[in-house]
């Protein structure tokens, strides 16, 4: 036998091999050829949380596992390999349950990296990056993963996003896009190439938003004067500047160098994923690590095809070219292996983050099931940041009568009515977000889907969103009379009267732990939106709405539901930090603040269940991963620390620094750290 050795100098604990292999149980089952792991502590995710010492793989399988002092070195015949695990800490595999490997490649592109940064800094990191070779996107500059939450303090120099990228250039187009995908910024030259739907070029302008853009200026953002300020939500305006297609070089760099997309997963233990909105045109790159024999994953493509885009002037939905689009690439997948295509994108609201940095105020757009409050920011020169000083009342006559003018074009003068209110008159105006379609298309998608056999990952983040989607599941289901398992993913607010509903229709509930904390700037683009903050409490009153509902993983886990985990990188981070999630969902704290709601928190075994046999479930790969058990694919991971000892003795706070050691897949090592 040949004994590789981990390259640590950790000591063994817990488990020490029997000397003399007196203890080795009468059916054990040795074979040359075979791979024995001894010494660990390796957690099977079975159905009894059990934990076992070694490990014998037989090929790409899991042949056996055995507790302490059961296998030991002499026990191994001739020609079977031993690793020495040395009492590490031994998972399945993780899967991400959201994921868009693509955009989380580590490619040569310009990239804030979600770094809050001020109005200045932006600038000259748009200016540098842009100039170097290879960087432009064609005539545009483009910079990705903007934080537009965070950051962008004015300064002296520039007042607004627009301003910072007019310095960039005053001859080219320049935009970032946000990290979350649902944010833009862009500079004049941007906003002036806006078309009518004449095909004229007349820009986008105070003027412009009033007349021909009517429906685009809900998403297009003006300081107090109503000029543009360059901050765009949604990409609904960048079709009218031209710049639907821009950032695409990014894609291209990614099919230069498909190898890039392990370099995102199996350092980080990650051996499944769903691919949680696969453009049919990126496919290919899948389809050269494939070929190159380098894809290690067991992955699901959620394949994304935008409703709105195959409507025709109706409004009606050509579901029927949607759905021989997707059976056409299931089936191209049906016998590969590795992966599958054989999940559906829908999108049924945006996002819960509003703008407090513009005047009025941007609301979330999120649905939810509640008017969004219209709280007065006031600027905090010590913490540099916005804080509440109060709230519009919007049920107030001088509202009442305001939303009156503004309806019937007469928009009182802005600056007499700041001067004498308080506020800008469009704070008036009531609106509870908005689905990101029609609910009827919404819920025929859903049902024609369903009907097809593909399975929904829905992006629901606003209550009503949520509500929405598990009515769209809830009448698929009743309609088609299957039991296809549906995943909603996001969830950062559900009412209690849905709660019971993921149960009852077998739906997953997929979330970023890590966001499920607090993080102060982030929440104060959302929580005064929806619950007073200008009380004692601040943001954290314990009997806020926003409080009481937010990720609410343990009341769906009590409710009866299987709660699963995904990163969404590159969203907040091209990493996709498993063990911070982790941490994420054990503390409902990850910045060193108080938690988020702590009655939410879940324990280290569900949270490591999620990553692994609950996703394999929602996966519908169960069968053949998500637990370390005889017969299934023996992917694996091995751990520097032992995620459960620290959460069992009060240091949870260090599971995010946990490292993966090795990563195998199908029986192979694909990933060693060079630690
Ligand atoms: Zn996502």
């Amino acid at each position: 036998m040949n004994v590789s050795l981990l390259p640590t100098a950790f000591l063994p604990f817990l488990v020490l091999a029997a000397c003399n292999g007196q203890d080795a149980a009468p059916d054990l089952d040795i074979r040359a050829n075979d791979r024995v792991f001894i010494n660990g502590r390796i957690y099977t995710a079975n159905k009894d949380h059990a934990f076992a010492a070694s490990m014998i793989i037989r090929d790409d399988e899991i042949a056996a596992t055995y507790g302490p002092n059961v296998v030991t070195n002499e026990a191994v015949p001739d020609g079977a390999e031993v690793v020495d695990l040395h009492g590490h800490l031994v998972l399945p595999g993780l899967h991400d349950a959201h994921l868009h490997p693509i955009r989380a490649m580590p490619l040569d592109i310009c990239s804030l990296e979600d770094t809050p940064s001020t109005l200045t800094e932006i600038a000259a990191f748009t200016s540098d990056c842009t100039s170097k070779p290879g960087m432009s996107e064609g005539e545009w500059l483009g910079v990705l993963l903007w934080n537009f939450a965070a950051g962008n303090q004015p300064g002296d120099e520039f007042q607004s996003i627009r301003e910072a990228l007019d310095a960039v250039s005053t001859e080219k187009p320049v935009i970032l896009r946000g990290s979350d995908g649902h944010h833009y910024a862009v500079n004049s030259v941007a906003l002036a190439r806006a078309k009518n739907a004449n095909g004229e070029t007349v820009g986008f302008t105070k003027e412009t938003l009033a007349t021909e853009f009517t429906d685009l200026a809900p998403y297009i953002g003006v300081d107090e004067t109503g000029k543009l300020n360059g901050r765009l939500t949604e990409d609904y305006a960048l079709e009218a500047i031209g710049g639907e297609n821009i950032l695409d070089s990014s894609i291209a760099k990614a099919r230069d160098k498909p190898e890039l997309m392990m370099e995102v997963t199996l350092p980080r233990g990650i051996t499944s994923f769903l691919d949680a909105a696969a453009e049919p045109r990126t496919l290919d790159i899948y389809d050269e690590l494939r070929a190159k024999n380098e894809f290690h994953a067991r992955a699901h493509l959620t394949l994304y095809f935008d409703p709105g885009a195959y409507r025709d002037e109706a409004g009606t939905v050509d579901f029927d070219a949607i759905i021989a689009e997707a059976k056409t690439i299931r089936a191209k997948y049906a016998h590969d292996p590795l992966i599958k295509a054989d999940f559906l994108k829908l999108y049924a609201d945006g996002v819960l983050e509003g703008d407090p940095l513009t005047d009025p105020p941007t609301l979330p757009n999120g649905a939810f099931s509640r008017n969004y409050l219209q709280p007065i920011f006031a600027w905090d020169e010590a913490a540099q940041w916005v804080r509440v000083a109060s709230y519009v009342d919007t049920a107030s006559v001088l509202c009442v009568e305001t939303r009156a003018a503004i309806a019937a074009h007469q928009m009182p003068d802005i600056t007499s009515f700041k001067m004498e209110h308080g506020f800008h008159p469009q704070q008036c105006l009531e609106a509870n977000g908005v689905l990101q379609h029609p609910e009827d298309v919404i819920m025929d998608y859903v049902r024609i889907g369903d009907a097809a056999g593909f399975t929904f990952h829905i992006h629901a983040i606003g209550d009503r969103a949520v509500e929405t989607a598990i009515d769209a599941i809830e009448a698929a289901r009743r309609k088609n009379g299957g039991d296809n398992k549906h995943i909603i993913t996001h969830l950062q607010v559900v009412r209690p009267e849905d709660i019971a509903r993921f149960k009852s229709n077998d739906i997953y509930a997929s979330f970023t732990y890590a966001w499920a904390t607090r993080d102060t700037q982030y929440d104060a683009t959302v929580i005064p939106f929806i619950d007073r903050s200008d009380g004692p409490a601040g943001m954290y009153d314990p009997d806020g709405y926003y409080y009481r509902n937010v990720y609410p993983a343990a009341a769906l886990r009590d409710a009866g539901a299987v709660i699963i985990a995904g990163s969404d990188a590159p969203v907040d981070t091209k990493d996709p930090r498993p063990f911070v999630n982790i941490e994420g969902a054990v503390s409902r704290s990850i910045f060193d603040l108080p938690p988020l709601n702590e009655k939410q928190a879940i324990s280290i075994y569900e949270a490591v269940d999620a990553y692994t046999i609950n996703a394999a479930k929602a996966l519908q790969q169960d069968a053949i991963a998500g637990s370390l058990e005889p017969g299934k694919k023996a992917d694996f991971i091995i751990l520097d620390q032992d995620i459960f000892d620290l959460t069992a003795s009060g240091q949870a706070a260090q599971i995010s620094e946990t490292t993966v050691l090795e990563t195998w897949f199908g029986g192979e090592k694909v990933y060693a750290s060079s630690e």
